[in-house]
Protein backbone atom coordinates (compact mmCIF):
# COMPACT_ATOMS: atom_id res chain seq x y z
CA UNK A 1 0.00 0.00 0.00
CA UNK A 2 0.97 3.68 -0.67
CA UNK A 3 2.11 5.54 2.09
CA UNK A 4 -0.13 8.18 2.71
CA UNK A 5 2.00 10.44 4.89
CA UNK A 6 4.06 13.48 3.30
CA UNK A 7 7.84 12.86 3.02
CA UNK A 8 10.08 15.60 2.88
CA UNK A 9 9.72 17.00 -0.35
CA UNK A 10 6.17 16.64 -0.28
CA UNK A 11 6.08 18.43 2.76
CA UNK A 12 7.60 21.50 1.27
CA UNK A 13 5.41 21.33 -1.62
CA UNK A 14 2.71 21.54 -0.01
CA UNK A 15 3.78 24.67 2.16
CA UNK A 16 5.15 26.55 -0.52
CA UNK A 17 1.56 26.17 -2.10
CA UNK A 18 -0.08 27.02 0.97
CA UNK A 19 -2.04 29.98 -0.83
CA UNK A 20 -3.85 27.61 -3.36
CA UNK A 21 -7.62 27.35 -2.58
CA UNK A 22 -7.79 24.17 -2.01
CA UNK A 23 -4.63 23.22 -0.21
CA UNK A 24 -4.89 26.11 1.47
CA UNK A 25 -8.21 25.47 3.80
CA UNK A 26 -7.05 21.72 4.04
CA UNK A 27 -3.88 22.05 5.36
CA UNK A 28 -4.15 23.04 8.30
CA UNK A 29 -6.38 20.24 9.09
CA UNK A 30 -4.57 17.99 7.96
CA UNK A 31 -1.13 19.58 10.42
CA UNK A 32 -4.00 19.04 13.03
CA UNK A 33 -5.40 15.60 12.11
CA UNK A 34 -1.96 13.52 11.47
CA UNK A 35 1.05 14.02 13.96
CA UNK A 36 3.43 12.65 11.46
CA UNK A 37 2.45 14.75 8.33
CA UNK A 38 2.28 17.90 11.16
CA UNK A 39 6.00 16.95 12.17
CA UNK A 40 6.93 17.50 8.43
CA UNK A 41 6.61 21.19 8.58
CA UNK A 42 8.67 22.96 11.24
CA UNK A 43 5.59 24.33 14.07
CA UNK A 44 6.57 27.83 13.40
CA UNK A 45 5.46 27.80 9.51
CA UNK A 46 1.98 26.20 10.87
CA UNK A 47 1.47 30.24 11.73
CA UNK A 48 1.48 30.96 8.06
CA UNK A 49 -0.76 28.75 7.37
CA UNK A 50 -4.97 29.85 6.67
CA UNK A 51 -6.56 30.22 10.28
CA UNK A 52 -9.62 27.86 9.31
CA UNK A 53 -9.64 24.57 9.51
CA UNK A 54 -12.27 22.79 7.79
CA UNK A 55 -13.14 18.80 5.74
CA UNK A 56 -12.78 18.44 2.67
CA UNK A 57 -15.91 18.24 0.86
CA UNK A 58 -17.15 16.42 -2.82
CA UNK A 59 -16.82 19.67 -4.70
CA UNK A 60 -13.16 19.90 -3.38
CA UNK A 61 -12.72 15.97 -5.23
CA UNK A 62 -14.84 17.10 -8.02
CA UNK A 63 -12.63 20.65 -8.51
CA UNK A 64 -9.60 18.93 -8.45
CA UNK A 65 -10.58 16.32 -10.82
CA UNK A 66 -11.83 18.73 -13.50
CA UNK A 67 -9.08 21.23 -12.98
CA UNK A 68 -5.88 19.87 -11.95
CA UNK A 69 -3.98 16.10 -11.71
CA UNK A 70 -1.68 17.42 -9.03
CA UNK A 71 -0.73 14.54 -7.16
CA UNK A 72 -0.27 16.50 -4.12
CA UNK A 73 -3.51 17.47 -4.00
CA UNK A 74 -5.23 13.81 -4.51
CA UNK A 75 -2.50 12.72 -1.97
CA UNK A 76 -3.64 14.90 0.72
CA UNK A 77 -8.07 14.31 0.23
CA UNK A 78 -7.08 10.34 0.17
CA UNK A 79 -4.90 11.11 3.20
CA UNK A 80 -7.99 12.81 5.23
CA UNK A 81 -10.41 10.64 3.46
CA UNK A 82 -8.37 8.01 5.67
CA UNK A 83 -7.75 9.77 8.98
CA UNK A 84 -10.88 11.51 9.30
CA UNK A 85 -14.24 10.22 9.29
CA UNK A 86 -16.42 13.50 8.40
CA UNK A 87 -14.27 13.94 5.78
CA UNK A 88 -14.26 10.45 4.65
CA UNK A 89 -18.04 10.89 4.57
CA UNK A 90 -17.91 14.03 1.73
CA UNK A 91 -15.23 11.68 -0.40
CA UNK A 92 -17.27 8.93 -0.83
CA UNK A 93 -14.94 6.08 -1.35
CA UNK A 94 -11.83 7.34 -2.17
CA UNK A 95 -10.01 6.13 0.59
CA UNK A 96 -11.33 2.99 0.28
CA UNK A 97 -10.10 2.59 -2.91
CA UNK A 98 -7.04 3.57 -2.31
CA UNK A 99 -7.18 1.12 1.19
CA UNK A 100 -8.20 -1.61 -1.75
CA UNK A 101 -4.94 -0.54 -4.07
CA UNK A 102 -7.80 0.27 -6.51
CA UNK A 103 -6.13 3.51 -7.16
CA UNK A 104 -3.02 4.90 -9.26
CA UNK A 105 -0.15 4.08 -6.54
CA UNK A 106 1.18 7.67 -7.63
CA UNK A 107 -1.75 9.95 -6.81
CA UNK A 108 -1.96 10.97 -10.48
CA UNK A 109 -5.36 10.46 -10.18
CA UNK A 110 -8.30 11.28 -13.15
CA UNK A 111 -11.20 10.29 -13.67
CA UNK A 112 -11.19 8.29 -15.39
CA UNK A 113 -9.12 6.07 -12.48
CA UNK A 114 -12.44 6.66 -10.36
CA UNK A 115 -14.19 5.32 -12.29
CA UNK A 116 -12.32 1.82 -13.09
CA UNK A 117 -11.57 1.91 -9.27
CA UNK A 118 -15.10 2.07 -8.74
CA UNK A 119 -15.99 -0.77 -10.96
CA UNK A 120 -13.36 -3.08 -9.85
CA UNK A 121 -13.68 -2.59 -6.57
CA UNK A 122 -17.49 -3.89 -7.10
CA UNK A 123 -16.58 -6.50 -9.44
CA UNK A 124 -16.46 -9.32 -7.27
CA UNK A 125 -20.11 -8.65 -5.73
CA UNK A 126 -21.31 -8.78 -9.42
CA UNK A 127 -19.51 -11.46 -10.15
CA UNK A 128 -21.08 -13.71 -7.26
CA UNK A 129 -24.49 -12.22 -8.41
CA UNK A 130 -24.51 -13.38 -11.89
CA UNK A 131 -22.99 -16.95 -11.11
CA UNK A 132 -25.60 -17.20 -8.13
CA UNK A 133 -27.96 -17.87 -11.42
CA UNK A 134 -28.77 -21.06 -13.02
CA UNK A 135 -25.80 -20.97 -15.73
CA UNK A 136 -28.82 -20.56 -19.01
CA UNK A 137 -29.86 -17.56 -16.74
CA UNK A 138 -26.38 -15.79 -16.36
CA UNK A 139 -26.40 -15.77 -20.22
CA UNK A 140 -29.88 -13.83 -20.36
CA UNK A 141 -28.78 -11.36 -17.66
CA UNK A 142 -25.33 -10.78 -19.31
CA UNK A 143 -27.19 -10.24 -22.37
CA UNK A 144 -29.93 -8.04 -21.44
CA UNK A 145 -29.26 -6.79 -17.48
CA UNK A 146 -27.43 -3.62 -17.55
CA UNK A 147 -26.33 -3.23 -14.20
CA UNK A 148 -23.60 -6.21 -15.18
CA UNK A 149 -22.63 -3.83 -17.88
CA UNK A 150 -19.30 -3.02 -16.01
CA UNK A 151 -15.77 -2.73 -16.80
CA UNK A 152 -14.22 -4.72 -14.03
CA UNK A 153 -16.83 -7.45 -14.23
CA UNK A 154 -15.74 -8.10 -17.20
CA UNK A 155 -12.06 -7.97 -16.28
CA UNK A 156 -13.04 -9.84 -12.90
CA UNK A 157 -14.73 -12.65 -15.01
CA UNK A 158 -11.34 -12.71 -17.32
CA UNK A 159 -9.05 -13.42 -14.20
CA UNK A 160 -11.20 -15.78 -12.66
CA UNK A 161 -11.48 -17.65 -16.15
CA UNK A 162 -7.47 -17.87 -15.90
CA UNK A 163 -7.37 -19.00 -12.65
CA UNK A 164 -9.78 -21.63 -12.26
CA UNK A 165 -9.36 -23.04 -15.95
CA UNK A 166 -6.77 -25.64 -14.90
CA UNK A 167 -9.27 -26.93 -12.43
CA UNK A 168 -12.42 -26.21 -13.79
CA UNK A 169 -12.58 -25.67 -17.13
CA UNK A 170 -15.91 -25.67 -17.73
CA UNK A 171 -16.55 -22.81 -15.47
CA UNK A 172 -13.56 -21.04 -16.97
CA UNK A 173 -15.48 -21.33 -20.19
CA UNK A 174 -18.41 -19.99 -19.10
CA UNK A 175 -16.90 -17.02 -16.94
CA UNK A 176 -14.86 -16.62 -20.72
CA UNK A 177 -18.09 -16.49 -22.67
CA UNK A 178 -19.79 -14.09 -20.50
CA UNK A 179 -17.03 -11.55 -20.91
CA UNK A 180 -17.06 -12.05 -24.22
CA UNK A 181 -20.70 -11.23 -23.98
CA UNK A 182 -20.23 -8.12 -21.75
CA UNK A 183 -16.81 -6.66 -23.18
CA UNK A 184 -18.92 -5.17 -25.81
CA UNK A 185 -21.95 -3.65 -24.21
CA UNK A 186 -19.69 -1.64 -21.84
CA UNK A 187 -19.76 1.91 -22.14
CA UNK A 188 -16.72 3.91 -19.91
CA UNK A 189 -17.62 7.78 -20.10
CA UNK A 190 -14.14 8.87 -19.92
CA UNK A 191 -12.52 6.94 -22.84
CA UNK A 192 -13.55 6.94 -26.61
CA UNK A 193 -15.87 4.33 -28.02
CA UNK A 194 -13.67 2.50 -29.41
CA UNK A 195 -11.75 1.11 -26.46
CA UNK A 196 -13.82 -1.28 -25.56
CA UNK A 197 -12.24 -3.04 -28.49
CA UNK A 198 -9.00 -3.91 -25.87
CA UNK A 199 -11.61 -4.97 -23.37
CA UNK A 200 -13.45 -7.58 -25.87
CA UNK A 201 -9.87 -8.68 -27.22
CA UNK A 202 -8.99 -9.76 -23.82
CA UNK A 203 -12.35 -11.60 -23.42
CA UNK A 204 -11.98 -13.18 -27.00
CA UNK A 205 -8.50 -14.19 -25.90
CA UNK A 206 -9.49 -15.75 -22.25
CA UNK A 207 -12.04 -17.44 -24.42
CA UNK A 208 -9.48 -19.30 -26.77
CA UNK A 209 -7.82 -20.35 -23.16
CA UNK A 210 -10.64 -21.72 -22.41
CA UNK A 211 -11.08 -24.27 -25.22
CA UNK A 212 -7.55 -25.05 -25.29
CA UNK A 213 -7.00 -26.30 -21.99
CA UNK A 214 -9.72 -28.83 -23.17
CA UNK A 215 -7.82 -29.21 -26.53
CA UNK A 216 -9.97 -27.51 -28.67
CA UNK A 217 -7.45 -26.14 -30.59
CA UNK A 218 -9.43 -25.17 -33.59
CA UNK A 219 -12.31 -23.44 -32.18
CA UNK A 220 -9.45 -21.90 -29.86
CA UNK A 221 -7.39 -20.61 -32.71
CA UNK A 222 -10.65 -18.86 -34.22
CA UNK A 223 -10.68 -16.79 -31.20
CA UNK A 224 -7.61 -15.41 -30.91
CA UNK A 225 -7.67 -14.47 -34.41
CA UNK A 226 -11.19 -12.80 -33.69
CA UNK A 227 -8.83 -11.12 -30.91
CA UNK A 228 -6.36 -9.93 -32.99
CA UNK A 229 -8.86 -8.21 -35.47
CA UNK A 230 -10.33 -6.03 -32.38
CA UNK A 231 -6.44 -5.57 -31.30
CA UNK A 232 -6.41 -4.09 -35.01
CA UNK A 233 -8.89 -1.98 -35.05
CA UNK A 234 -7.80 -0.36 -31.32
CA UNK A 235 -6.34 2.45 -32.05
CA UNK A 236 -5.05 3.93 -28.47
CA UNK A 237 -3.95 1.42 -25.90
CA UNK A 238 -4.82 2.67 -22.41
CA UNK A 239 -4.82 -0.79 -20.71
CA UNK A 240 -2.44 -3.58 -20.35
CA UNK A 241 -4.48 -6.26 -21.71
CA UNK A 242 -1.96 -6.98 -24.95
CA UNK A 243 0.66 -8.68 -22.36
CA UNK A 244 -1.65 -11.04 -21.04
CA UNK A 245 -2.85 -12.14 -24.72
CA UNK A 246 -0.04 -12.67 -26.25
CA UNK A 247 1.24 -15.16 -23.30
CA UNK A 248 -2.26 -16.85 -23.65
CA UNK A 249 -1.70 -17.13 -27.20
CA UNK A 250 1.60 -18.74 -26.81
CA UNK A 251 0.21 -20.81 -24.76
CA UNK A 252 -2.06 -21.98 -27.54
CA UNK A 253 0.65 -22.36 -29.98
CA UNK A 254 2.71 -24.25 -27.99
CA UNK A 255 -0.08 -26.58 -27.85
CA UNK A 256 -0.11 -26.62 -31.62
CA UNK A 257 3.63 -27.25 -31.49
CA UNK A 258 4.37 -23.70 -33.12
CA UNK A 259 7.10 -23.67 -31.24
CA UNK A 260 9.21 -20.14 -33.33
CA UNK A 261 5.60 -18.54 -32.99
CA UNK A 262 5.39 -18.80 -29.51
CA UNK A 263 8.49 -17.74 -28.56
CA UNK A 264 8.17 -14.96 -30.93
CA UNK A 265 4.53 -13.79 -28.83
CA UNK A 266 6.55 -14.34 -25.62
CA UNK A 267 8.96 -11.99 -26.61
CA UNK A 268 6.71 -9.69 -27.60
CA UNK A 269 4.68 -10.06 -24.55
CA UNK A 270 8.06 -9.94 -21.89
CA UNK A 271 8.52 -6.35 -23.83
CA UNK A 272 5.12 -4.95 -23.17
CA UNK A 273 5.27 -6.40 -19.39
CA UNK A 274 9.03 -4.84 -18.48
CA UNK A 275 7.50 -1.37 -19.77
CA UNK A 276 4.55 -1.38 -17.87
CA UNK A 277 4.47 0.98 -14.47
CA UNK A 278 5.16 -1.69 -12.08
CA UNK A 279 6.83 -4.01 -14.28
CA UNK A 280 4.33 -6.96 -13.64
CA UNK A 281 7.17 -8.48 -12.08
CA UNK A 282 4.50 -11.77 -11.98
CA UNK A 283 3.77 -11.72 -15.18
CA UNK A 284 7.32 -11.25 -16.44
CA UNK A 285 8.35 -14.40 -14.46
CA UNK A 286 5.12 -16.52 -16.01
CA UNK A 287 6.25 -15.50 -19.55
CA UNK A 288 9.73 -16.35 -18.44
CA UNK A 289 8.27 -19.95 -17.28
CA UNK A 290 7.04 -20.11 -20.36
CA UNK A 291 9.85 -19.33 -22.75
CA UNK A 292 11.32 -22.15 -20.86
CA UNK A 293 9.27 -24.89 -21.74
CA UNK A 294 9.02 -23.80 -25.18
CA UNK A 295 12.83 -24.10 -24.96
CA UNK A 296 13.26 -27.77 -23.64
CA UNK A 297 10.24 -28.81 -26.11
CA UNK A 298 12.41 -27.46 -28.80
CA UNK A 299 15.93 -29.14 -26.78
CA UNK A 300 17.39 -25.71 -26.35
CA UNK A 301 18.79 -26.71 -23.08
CA UNK A 302 20.86 -23.98 -22.00
CA UNK A 303 19.03 -21.23 -22.69
CA UNK A 304 15.94 -22.58 -21.14
CA UNK A 305 18.05 -23.09 -18.02
CA UNK A 306 19.01 -19.01 -18.04
CA UNK A 307 15.52 -18.45 -18.49
CA UNK A 308 14.58 -19.81 -15.54
CA UNK A 309 17.54 -18.28 -13.84
CA UNK A 310 16.02 -15.09 -14.81
CA UNK A 311 12.56 -15.70 -13.68
CA UNK A 312 14.51 -16.72 -10.03
CA UNK A 313 16.14 -13.06 -9.90
CA UNK A 314 13.18 -11.15 -10.70
CA UNK A 315 10.98 -13.19 -8.10
CA UNK A 316 13.75 -13.05 -5.28
CA UNK A 317 13.25 -9.59 -4.27
CA UNK A 318 9.75 -10.21 -3.33
CA UNK A 319 10.44 -14.07 -1.54
CA UNK A 320 8.67 -16.88 -1.51
CA UNK A 321 5.62 -17.34 -3.52
CA UNK A 322 3.96 -19.82 -5.79
CA UNK A 323 5.55 -18.70 -8.50
CA UNK A 324 8.86 -18.56 -6.84
CA UNK A 325 8.19 -22.13 -6.35
CA UNK A 326 7.03 -23.26 -9.84
CA UNK A 327 10.66 -21.73 -11.06
CA UNK A 328 12.29 -23.55 -8.35
CA UNK A 329 10.25 -27.01 -9.23
CA UNK A 330 11.34 -26.47 -12.54
CA UNK A 331 15.17 -26.24 -11.83
CA UNK A 332 15.33 -29.12 -10.03
CA UNK A 333 13.54 -31.15 -13.37
CA UNK A 334 15.98 -29.63 -15.02
CA UNK A 335 19.28 -30.65 -12.74
CA UNK A 336 18.50 -33.91 -12.20
CA UNK A 337 17.49 -34.68 -15.70
CA UNK A 338 20.48 -33.38 -17.04
CA UNK A 339 22.95 -34.89 -14.22
CA UNK A 340 23.72 -32.12 -11.83
CA UNK A 341 23.01 -34.14 -8.96
CA UNK A 342 24.54 -32.30 -6.52
CA UNK A 343 23.42 -28.92 -7.23
CA UNK A 344 19.20 -30.73 -7.05
CA UNK A 345 20.09 -32.04 -4.01
CA UNK A 346 21.03 -28.91 -2.29
CA UNK A 347 18.03 -27.01 -4.31
CA UNK A 348 15.76 -30.43 -2.50
CA UNK A 349 15.07 -28.94 0.97
CA UNK A 350 14.36 -25.43 -0.30
CA UNK A 351 11.64 -26.26 -2.59
CA UNK A 352 10.36 -28.69 -0.05
CA UNK A 353 10.39 -25.60 3.02
CA UNK A 354 9.00 -23.17 0.42
CA UNK A 355 5.88 -24.93 -0.65
CA UNK A 356 5.80 -25.66 3.43
CA UNK A 357 5.58 -22.15 4.49
CA UNK A 358 3.08 -21.66 1.35
CA UNK A 359 0.96 -24.05 2.50
CA UNK A 360 1.37 -25.00 -1.18
CA UNK A 361 0.96 -28.69 -2.96
CA UNK A 362 4.25 -29.03 -4.48
CA UNK A 363 3.45 -32.07 -7.51
CA UNK A 364 4.02 -34.44 -5.70
CA UNK A 365 4.53 -36.95 -8.62
CA UNK A 366 7.07 -34.39 -10.62
CA UNK A 367 8.87 -34.30 -7.18
CA UNK A 368 9.06 -38.16 -6.93
CA UNK A 369 10.41 -38.58 -10.26
CA UNK A 370 13.36 -35.62 -9.69
CA UNK A 371 13.79 -37.89 -6.20
CA UNK A 372 14.01 -40.56 -8.33
CA UNK A 373 16.86 -39.39 -10.44
CA UNK A 374 18.78 -37.55 -7.86
CA UNK A 375 18.60 -41.30 -6.01
CA UNK A 376 19.86 -42.57 -9.08
CA UNK A 377 23.14 -39.84 -9.84
CA UNK A 378 23.69 -40.41 -5.87
CA UNK A 379 24.58 -44.06 -5.58
CA UNK A 380 21.11 -45.10 -3.89
CA UNK A 381 20.08 -47.30 -6.78
CA UNK A 382 17.44 -49.45 -4.64
CA UNK A 383 15.48 -46.14 -3.83
CA UNK A 384 15.89 -44.80 -7.25
CA UNK A 385 14.09 -47.59 -8.63
CA UNK A 386 10.90 -47.77 -6.10
CA UNK A 387 10.19 -43.77 -6.25
CA UNK A 388 11.01 -44.21 -10.52
CA UNK A 389 7.97 -47.57 -9.68
CA UNK A 390 5.80 -44.77 -7.62
CA UNK A 391 5.82 -42.07 -10.36
CA UNK A 392 5.28 -44.43 -13.12
CA UNK A 393 2.12 -46.00 -11.52
CA UNK A 394 0.68 -42.33 -11.01
CA UNK A 395 1.10 -41.23 -14.30
CA UNK A 396 -0.44 -44.61 -15.10
CA UNK A 397 -3.47 -43.77 -13.36
CA UNK A 398 -3.52 -40.35 -14.15
CA UNK A 399 -3.77 -41.47 -17.59
CA UNK A 400 -0.69 -39.53 -18.71
CA UNK A 401 0.75 -42.23 -20.88
CA UNK A 402 3.24 -40.53 -22.57
CA UNK A 403 5.15 -39.36 -19.09
CA UNK A 404 4.29 -42.90 -17.89
CA UNK A 405 6.42 -44.40 -20.60
CA UNK A 406 9.20 -41.16 -19.94
CA UNK A 407 9.11 -42.85 -16.39
CA UNK A 408 9.61 -46.03 -16.95
CA UNK A 409 12.27 -45.66 -19.39
CA UNK A 410 14.68 -44.10 -17.13
CA UNK A 411 13.70 -46.62 -14.71
CA UNK A 412 15.14 -48.99 -16.97
CA UNK A 413 18.36 -46.91 -17.16
CA UNK A 414 18.90 -47.53 -13.33
CA UNK A 415 17.81 -51.51 -13.75
CA UNK A 416 19.84 -51.63 -16.86
CA UNK A 417 23.13 -50.40 -14.49
CA UNK A 418 22.32 -52.88 -11.76
CA UNK A 419 22.35 -56.10 -14.49
CA UNK A 420 18.86 -56.60 -13.81
CA UNK A 421 18.56 -57.27 -17.48
CA UNK A 422 15.56 -59.71 -16.52
CA UNK A 423 13.41 -57.53 -15.06
CA UNK A 424 14.49 -54.74 -18.06
CA UNK A 425 12.44 -57.18 -20.27
CA UNK A 426 9.43 -57.54 -18.05
CA UNK A 427 8.79 -53.74 -17.99
CA UNK A 428 9.74 -53.75 -21.36
CA UNK A 429 6.56 -56.14 -22.62
CA UNK A 430 4.48 -54.59 -19.91
CA UNK A 431 5.21 -50.83 -21.17
CA UNK A 432 4.14 -52.20 -24.92
CA UNK A 433 0.91 -53.17 -23.61
CA UNK A 434 -0.05 -50.83 -21.74
CA UNK A 435 1.03 -48.33 -23.79
CA UNK A 436 -0.95 -49.79 -26.76
CA UNK A 437 -3.91 -49.38 -25.00
CA UNK A 438 -3.43 -45.70 -23.65
CA UNK A 439 -3.38 -42.70 -26.08
CA UNK A 440 0.44 -42.54 -27.22
CA UNK A 441 1.91 -41.13 -30.18
CA UNK A 442 2.38 -43.46 -32.96
CA UNK A 443 6.21 -42.73 -33.41
CA UNK A 444 6.74 -43.24 -29.80
CA UNK A 445 5.03 -46.56 -30.14
CA UNK A 446 7.08 -47.71 -32.41
CA UNK A 447 10.23 -46.50 -30.37
CA UNK A 448 8.56 -48.83 -27.44
CA UNK A 449 7.95 -51.63 -29.99
CA UNK A 450 11.52 -51.40 -31.10
CA UNK A 451 12.82 -51.38 -27.18
CA UNK A 452 10.81 -54.48 -26.42
CA UNK A 453 12.10 -56.20 -29.35
CA UNK A 454 15.91 -55.17 -28.39
CA UNK A 455 15.28 -56.17 -24.74
CA UNK A 456 13.88 -60.02 -25.56
CA UNK A 457 16.41 -60.57 -27.87
CA UNK A 458 18.75 -59.55 -25.22
CA UNK A 459 20.27 -57.33 -27.77
CA UNK A 460 19.35 -53.78 -25.79
CA UNK A 461 22.35 -51.72 -24.95
CA UNK A 462 22.82 -48.89 -21.82
CA UNK A 463 23.29 -46.77 -24.80
CA UNK A 464 19.89 -47.74 -26.74
CA UNK A 465 17.71 -46.67 -23.56
CA UNK A 466 19.75 -43.67 -22.86
CA UNK A 467 18.88 -42.71 -26.48
CA UNK A 468 15.35 -43.91 -26.00
CA UNK A 469 15.18 -41.99 -22.76
CA UNK A 470 16.43 -38.67 -25.00
CA UNK A 471 13.97 -39.33 -27.84
CA UNK A 472 10.84 -39.38 -25.55
CA UNK A 473 11.78 -35.88 -23.79
CA UNK A 474 12.32 -34.33 -26.89
CA UNK A 475 9.30 -35.63 -28.52
CA UNK A 476 7.03 -34.28 -25.55
CA UNK A 477 6.92 -31.30 -28.00
CA UNK A 478 6.54 -32.93 -31.65
CA UNK A 479 4.60 -35.90 -31.65
CA UNK A 480 5.90 -36.77 -35.56
CA UNK A 481 9.94 -37.33 -33.85
CA UNK A 482 10.89 -40.58 -35.17
CA UNK A 483 13.12 -42.48 -32.78
CA UNK A 484 16.29 -42.65 -34.62
CA UNK A 485 18.79 -44.17 -32.56
CA UNK A 486 22.91 -42.70 -32.51
ZN1 LIG B 1 0.04 11.98 7.69
ZN1 LIG C 1 -11.96 16.11 8.06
Amino acid sequence: MTQLHLDNASGEALFARRKEAILGRLQRHLMNSCATCSEKIPSEKHHSLSQRERHATAEDLAQVLTSDTDPLHFQVLVHLAAICPQCNDQLGDLGQLHEEGLLPADFSITELDIFLGRSRHAAPGLLRRILDQPEEASFRSAHHEEEFRSWGLVEEMCSESRSCSGTDPEKAFQLASLADILAPLVRCPFLPKDCVNELWMFAKAHKGNALRVVDQLHPANSQFLEAELLWNRTRTQYFHYRERVLSLRASLEMDQRKFSEALESLAEALELAKVTQGQQLDLQATILIQKYLVLTYSSNEIEAFQTLEEAERLLEPAGPSRLASIVLQNQLDYLSRTGDYPEAQRLLPRLEEMTADLGLEPDPVKLTWTRARIAQGTGAPETSIRLFQEAQQSFLEANQGYRAALVSLELATVLFEQGQLQEVQQLAAQMLSVFRAQEIDREALAALALFEQAAATKQLTERLVRDLVDYFHRAQGNPKLPFDPS
